[in-house]
């Protein structure tokens, strides 16, 4: 994939993220809208462990998976299995040749399913609010959706009078309030680290209730051991957040497209490094500044010269234009995978490298490979 601008499409819906990625550098927001550079968006461990705990949360307050006479105990290592495994084959096929690590070894992996196998067995188990005394669904609320039963799991919520969407993780009624809570499985920063980085996700998604419900909720960030931090906020916050959102996305459909900004701060782990020649060209100024650089900067891009089998991995030798994470010249990219369908005289861009010498970097699975 040679080096390439993106589309400028019309954007009829926006998400939270994709307005975040946008406001950090148009760009950016473009690429990920650019059907062309799909592959290059993956899933990764976080999002992936992310998406099982929200099943799994899900199923334990509907208790549909449980079968009959089956114990929440068996139920939980039945379920757990099942999803993990489907996470692992997704994060497998996106990443694929690479070989991706088993979820044992994800981040938070241990702590997130003790927490869950602590909590889940029992909730599944409990008698479910269908199953009150009365017969009624003490759940539902005739608000503005008088046929979506509560608590509400993982609901899609567009308000059209901003073009803004979003999935909320649950939505309930407590005690006649609304109550947005939205699950997070990064348990090693404490509370107060938590409110401060997802504080304009959840006044986003607060803002996406009050346009569907016409009340504001209390929100709620909930830990894998069942915690739950309140996120005290005004509704003007709430109102100055979707309204920069709306204004974003007015502003991308009228015309108003800033140019690339290339800088420490936007580009650290774009997925579009190895195509955005911005970045590429920018790429000894942004080595200039103050910040520490990382993986999460480097990035080699050449002509591949020779291939070098090492047994289970490849080396190849490239011829580098450019100054990059290493500079100008010939460079080695070793550990590539082997089912890779590499050539002399290939075009080989590689981001998120391991840096081992000057004149050599290493792929890890996580590694962005692109072959033109
Ligand atoms: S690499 Fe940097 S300049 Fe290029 S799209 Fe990503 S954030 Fe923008």
């Amino acid at each position: 994939m040679p080096l390439v601008e993106p589309q400028i499409g019309y954007v009829e819906w926006l998400s939270y993220s994709a307005w975040k990625a946008g406001e950090t550098c148009h760009w950016r927001f473009a690429y990920a809208r650019d059907s062309r550079f799909d592959s290059l968006r993956r899933p990764n461990q976080y999002s992936l462990l992310g998406t099982v705990r929200h099943k799994l949360e899900e199923e334990a307050q509907s208790g549909k998976t449980l079968k009959a006479g089956e114990s929440g105990e068996l139920w939980f290592s039945r379920r757990w299995e099942e999803l993990i495994s489907n996470a692992e084959a997704k994060l497998a096929d996106a990443w694929s040749p690479a070989r991706t690590p088993r979820a044992v070894h994800w981040p938070n992996y241990w702590e997130v399913r003790i927490h869950l196998e602590d909590r889940l067995p029992r909730l599944i188990t409990e008698p479910k609010p269908a199953d009150s005394e009365d017969g009624t669904h003490k759940w539902v609320v005739g608000l503005a959706l008088p046929d979506s039963p509560m608590p509400a799991v993982e609901r899609e919520i567009r308000d059209s009078d901003h073009g803004l969407y979003g999935i909320v993780d649950r939505l309930e009624e407590r005690e006649g309030l609304l109550v947005l809570v939205d699950f997070k499985s990064m348990t090693s920063s404490g509370p107060e680290d938590l409110l401060a980085r997802h504080r304009d996700q959840m006044l986003f998604y607060a803002g996406l209730v009050h346009h569907e419900y016409g009340e504001w909720p209390a929100v709620k960030i909930s830990i894998p051991d069942g915690t739950e931090i309140t996120l005290d906020y005004e509704a003007s916050e709430a109102e100055s957040i979707v309204s920069r959102a709306t204004q974003f996305r007015d502003d991308w459909n009228t015309g108003k497209v800033s140019p690339p900004s290339p800088s420490a701060d936007s580009c650290q782990w774009c997925p579009f490094q190895v195509v955005c020649p911005e970045y590429q060209s920018e790429f000894t100024q942004i080595l200039d500044t103050e910040q520490q650089l990382g993986r999460g900067f480097a990035v080699v891009d050449g002509v591949v010269e020779r291939i070098v089998d090492q047994g289970d991995f490849l080396t190849a030798v490239l011829h580098q234009p450019r100054n990059l994470t290493c500079p100008e010249g010939t460079v080695e990219l070793a550990q590539l995978a082997k089912e890779l369908d590499l050539k002399v005289g290939q075009a080989v861009s590689a981001s998120r490298v391991y840096a081992r010498s000057p004149q050599a970097v290493a792929a890890g699975w996580d590694t962005i490979v692109v072959l033109a």
